[in-house]
């Protein structure tokens, strides 16, 4: 049984130290229990926040402790009557190819599903974090402009084209010319800007001449300063990320511009609003399930993996998702399914 814990806490971007893999004994099941072997990793931006030892939403990951992270398993031995060899679950077990469970918080995969780690991306937590964020904060309207960021990534792929589907203008934000390409051909947003070129205000005050409605953040940072000028009167801002800021160590440099943010808040009646998606489960995650389904099956959606072999591997492609080194939704494959 491979594993990799959380060595050592990052200052700043976090480095192969802050990892280490182990070797263990593969876990017995008690009684009650049941084996888990994961096929699947998500790699997901919250996991830097898990490496700080800093108060938020959900505690750290302790020092030596396996890393978190949700995975899709496949179930290898059974003391547990709920549960046989072979079926296929969603849990969270972590960076590690096996763990046990007495069957708590699992959720049941189809054996037949023809992608089963589409229950991490498009199927799992983070279309659901677009849908909700989009729908139900951002309550996008027919003829307005919605603009994402992160555009080609697991959940901003998914706002912007459910956007389209309300009917909107949509523009998304993306990191290189190949990602603004794929957002646009294939995911059929109106406009993507490239945040890596210059002129990112300019570029993006030209994409969205009827300013901005709607703004799915994920980012912050330089991407934010740009939109903040477009937000038009009653404007919603969905706050669901801030990945620019994650490996950050202090505040920027400059004048504190806090002031300047409220009284825009203030004058233009602009809406911005945090969410946690774990707090939506029971009260939206059917209506997403029935909704989602759907859409996948009328190829309304489409989305991308970014399925990187092995677990050895899941420390460096996870350095790469807080660089924008991934091209769609990370996953590890563990093992063949
Ligand atoms: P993505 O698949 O979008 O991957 C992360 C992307 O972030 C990168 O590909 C890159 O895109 C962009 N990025 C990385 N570093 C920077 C940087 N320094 N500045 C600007 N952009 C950067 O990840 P997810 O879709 O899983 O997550 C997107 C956001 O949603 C994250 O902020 C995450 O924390 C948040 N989230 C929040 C949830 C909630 O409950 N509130 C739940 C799930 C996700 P590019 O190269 O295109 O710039």
């Amino acid at each position: 049984n491979r594993r990799i814990v959380l060595a050592s806490r990052p200052k700043g971007p976090p480095t192969a130290d802050n990892f280490r893999l182990e070797e263990t004994e593969v876990p017995e099941p008690k009684d009650g229990e049941i084996l888990l072997r994961t096929l699947y990793l998500s790699l997901d931006p919250y996991m830097r926040g898990r490496m700080n030892d800093a108060p938020s939403y959900a505690p750290p990951v302790n020092i030596d402790d396996v890393m978190v992270g949700g995975t899709v398993a496949r179930v290898e031995g059974s003391n547990n009557p709920k549960f046989a060899v072979g079926d296929l679950v969603q849990s969270m077990s972590g960076w590690q190819d096996y763990d046990v469970s007495d069957g708590t918080g699992l959720a049941r995969l189809d054996k037949e599903m023809p992608q089963p780690s589409l229950a991490l991306g498009v199927m799992g937590m983070p279309g659901f974090t677009a849908y909700v964020g989009l729908l139900d904060i951002g309550e996008p309207k027919p003829g307005e402009t919605v603009v994402v960021s992160a555009a080609s990534g697991a959940v901003g792929s998914v706002v912007g084209q459910i956007a389209k589907l309300k009917g909107c203008r949509v523009v998304g934000v993306a990191g290189g010319a190949d990602k603004c390409r794929y957002v646009i051909d294939e995911l059929g947003f109106d406009a993507c800007i490239d945040r890596r070129e210059p002129d990112l205000n300019e570029n993006l005050a030209a994409a969205c001449p009827d300013g901005i409605d709607v703004y799915f953040e994920n980012v912050g940072g330089a991407v934010f300063d740009a939109v903040l000028p477009l937000l038009n009167v009653h404007a919603r801002v969905p706050v669901c990320g801030r990945i620019a800021s994650y490996n950050a160590t202090s505040l920027p440099d400059g004048p504190d511009r806090t002031p300047a943010l409220v009284g825009l808040l203030l004058v233009r009646r602009i809406k911005m609003q945090g969410f946690i998606i774990f707090d939506h489960y029971e009260t939206r995650y059917r209506d997403f399930v029935r909704d989602m389904s759907g859409w996948l099956a009328d190829g309304k959606i489409m989305y991308r993996e970014d399925l990187v072999e092995g677990l050895e591997n899941a420390p460096e492609a996870f350095m790469g998702l807080l660089e924008g080194r991934n091209f769609g939704k990370l996953v590890i494959r563990t093992a063949t399914d």
